[in-house]
C-alpha cells in the first residue's frame, strides 16, 4: 500500500478517536448537570422548610410581644380598682377587664396554634434534611464517578494527541492540508472505504475505471462526488 494512504488512513482513525473523545468529555458537564437536578428540588424544599420555620419563629415573637402588652393592660386596670368611687365605676371597670383578658386568651391561643405548626414544621423539616442528605451523598458518587470517567478520557485524549503528531509529521504538507480541509468540510470524515464500488462517505457511485485503479492501493484517489480521499480494504 501506497505509504502515504497508509498514514492518511490511520490519522483518520486516530483523528476520529480524538473527536469521539471530545464529545464525551464535553458532555460530561451537562450529565452532571442533570444528576443533579434532584438535588436541587430537594434543596429547594429544605430551604423552604427552613424558611416557614423562620417565619413562624417570628410570628411568635411577636404575639408573646402582644401578649406582654395586654398582661400589662390587665395589671393596670387591675390596679385601679382602689381608686373605683362608685358600683357603677367599679362595674363599668369589670366588664373592661374581662374584655381584655379575653382578648389575652385569643392571643395565648394564637400562640399554642403557632407552636403546634412550628413542631409540625420542625418535623418535616428535619425529614427534609435527611432525605436532602441522602440525595446529596448518592449524586457526590454519581460525580464522583463522572470525574473518573472524564480523566480516563482526557489521558486516552493525550495519548491520541500525541500519536496524532507523529502521523501528521509522516504526511506530505500539501496532501496534510487537503486532508484537513476536508475534515473541515466533511465533519471530520476526509478518508473513506470505497466498498462495492460505492464511496463509504457519500454513498455515490464510483466510476468503474477509478475503482479498478484505487483497489490497488498504491495512490491517492478522490471521490469525483465528495472529494473525499477513497481507499479499498482487502477482505482476505
Ligand atoms: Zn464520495
Amino acid at each position: 500500500m501506497n505509504e502515504q494512504l497508509k498514514n492518511l488512513i490511520e490519522l483518520q482513525k486516530v483523528d476520529l478517536k480524538i473527536i469521539d473523545l471530545d464529545n464525551l468529555i464535553g458532555e460530561i458537564p451537562s450529565k452532571m448537570a442533570t444528576a443533579e437536578l434532584p438535588l436541587n428540588e430537594s434543596r429547594k424544599a429544605f430551604q423552604e422548610g427552613k424558611e416557614k420555620l423562620e417565619s413562624l419563629e417570628k410570628k411568635k415573637r411577636n404575639s408573646e410581644r402582644e401578649l406582654d402588652e395586654i398582661a400589662e393592660k390587665v395589671r393596670k386596670l387591675k390596679a385601679r380598682t382602689a381608686e373605683i368611687k362608685t358600683n357603677k365605676e367599679y362595674q363599668a371597670l369589670l366588664t373592661e377587664i374581662e374584655s381584655v383578658e379575653k382578648e389575652q386568651g385569643g392571643i395565648e391561643d394564637t400562640i399554642l396554634f403557632i407552636m403546634e405548626e412550628m413542631e409540625n414544621a420542625s418535623q418535616q423539616g428535619k425529614a427534609e434534611e435527611a432525605r436532602f442528605k441522602a440525595e446529596k451523598e448518592k449524586i457526590d458518587t454519581i460525580k464522583q464517578q463522572f470525574e473518573t470517567e472524564k480523566t480516563a478520557f482526557e489521558q486516552e485524549l493525550s495519548h491520541f494527541k500525541s500519536l496524532r503528531t507523529g502521523i501528521a509529521q509522516t504526511i506530505d504538507k500539501e496532501l496534510y492540508e487537503e486532508y484537513i480541509d476536508l475534515i473541515g468540510i466533511h465533519r471530520g470524515h476526509a478518508v473513506t472505504e470505497a466498498l462495492g464500488e460505492i464511496c463509504q462517505g457519500c454513498n455515490m457511485n464510483i466510476p468503474p475505471q477509478l475503482f479498478v485503479e484505487l483497489k490497488k492501493n498504491e495512490d491517492i484517489f478522490h471521490c469525483p462526488q465528495c472529494r473525499r480521499i477513497l481507499y479499498y480494504k482487502n477482505s482476505q
